[in-house]
């Protein structure tokens, strides 16, 4: 799905400077590295504070540690994300909303997520699935409205931008509140291990979550709040200030492919080729979707089939994801109705996600379409 070896062929040299760097002055956590990336990243993104984690899960966590949000206050989420999301809203004894997402996008569907707003509700977690951008105009408006707090899970879309209908731009998990990513190595910006980061313009939020994430210190050896231990090491921000560079072009190259994937199999009556939400292409004003994932719906009842038919060709593919939210046995749950749930419960059924990453060449993204066109029609 992804060729990590073949991107860290390119990279090879900046990528081992920076690690030999961290391993010459043996500074293995809070090195110079983790600053230097830290103001990179704040840089890079527009956004005042940046609070390098250990991982995208931790990331959301801290997130909602840090709003002081407290058990049984609601947190609406979207049905059809990577469980991280509604795991850490349990785990915080939180109680975890659910609803459908768009059948465009697979973004949480605004429609659903006014019908889920009680006066419970405290914060609204907007997922930036597969790299595409929810539609941050109306989750805005919706918490505005209804002075809740927005946290955008953006592990999947870092580096995207977000074009609001006024036409100005930010980076996709600078918007809500507080927004986190996750550096795991498959994601758009990953490390060789596991990293996070959280993001805030909120100067006392920010000063909140950096004791979250050192035990609860704002003064060593003071414990003022019940806190964690969440740290980027500093071999991974070694890693990570060296590719931060290339994420522009990271994303460059995957636009490219998704464009290629989508101009040969829209021929197909039998599939659904991933559109951006703004203006409906892959076009090159607005870079909303970043294609952590390309993902196809197979409408003829073929998905299974047609996944299996590639493993045998060689070719890596996944279904993400198999299962919906609600349906998960940890969190099942009897204010859940299954027709709540019409476009989850029939994207289960019919996504496919291909090959997806910075070095797909014309002759791999030829074979794969073709493979793909030669079987399902
Ligand atoms: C990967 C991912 C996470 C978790 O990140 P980790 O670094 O693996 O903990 C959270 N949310 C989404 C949507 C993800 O894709």
């Amino acid at each position: 799905m992804v060729d990590l070896q073949g991107q860290y062929k390119q990279i090879k040299e900046a990528v081992n400077t920076s690690i030999d760097q961290v391993l010459n002055s043996s500074a293995y956590i809070n090195g110079p590295l983790v600053h230097e990336f830290q103001a990179d990243l704040e840089k890079y993104l527009d956004v005042k504070h940046v609070i390098p984690c250990a991982n995208g899960t931790d990331a959301l966590q801290i997130a909602m540690m840090g709003l002081g949000l407290e058990q049984g206050d609601e947190v609406i989420t979207a049905d059809f994300t990577f469980a991280a999301t509604v795991e850490v809203i349990a785990l915080l004894k939180l109680t975890p909303v659910l609803v459908d997402v768009d059948a465009k996008t697979f973004n949480i569907d605004i429609e659903a997520l006014k019908r889920a707003i009680t006066p419970k509700t405290k914060a609204l977690v907007p997922v930036h699935l597969f790299g595409q951008v929810a539609n941050m105009d109306a989750v805005m408006e919706i918490a505005k409205e209804h002075n809740l707090f927005v946290i955008e899970d953006n592990a999947q879309a870092i580096g995207a931008d977000y074009t609001f209908k006024d036409g100005t731009k930010k980076k996709a998990g600078t918007i809500g509140n507080v927004g986190t990513t996750s550096f795991f190595p498959s994601k758009n910006l990953g490390c060789y291990g596991d990293g996070g980061a959280i993001f805030t313009n909120d100067d006392a939020l920010a000063h909140t979550i950096r004791g979250i994430v050192n035990h609860g210190m704002y003064t060593r050896y003071y414990h003022d709040v019940v806190g964690v231990n969440s740290r980027l090491d500093s071999i991974q921000a070694g890693v990570l200030k060296a590719k931060l560079p290339l994420l522009d072009s990271y994303c460059d190259a995957r636009r490219n492919a998704a464009r290629f994937y989508n101009k040969a199999l829209s021929v197909s009556e039998h599939i659904i080729t991933p559109t951006t939400s703004a203006c409906g292409e892959i076009c090159d004003t607005c870079d909303c979707h970043v294609f952590h994932q390309y993902t196809l719906q197979i409408t003829n009842g073929k998905r299974d089939d047609l996944h299996k038919h590639l493993l045998e060709k060689g070719i890596p593919n996944a279904i993400y994801y198999p299962v919906a939210l609600h349906s998960q046995k940890a969190y099942v749950d009897a204010r859940y109705k299954e027709s709540d749930f019409p476009v989850t419960n029939g994207l289960i059924k019919t996504v496919i996600s291909l090959p997806m990453h910075t070095e797909l060449d014309n002759e791999q993204l030829t074979f794969i379409t073709k493979t793909i066109l030669d079987f399902v029609n």
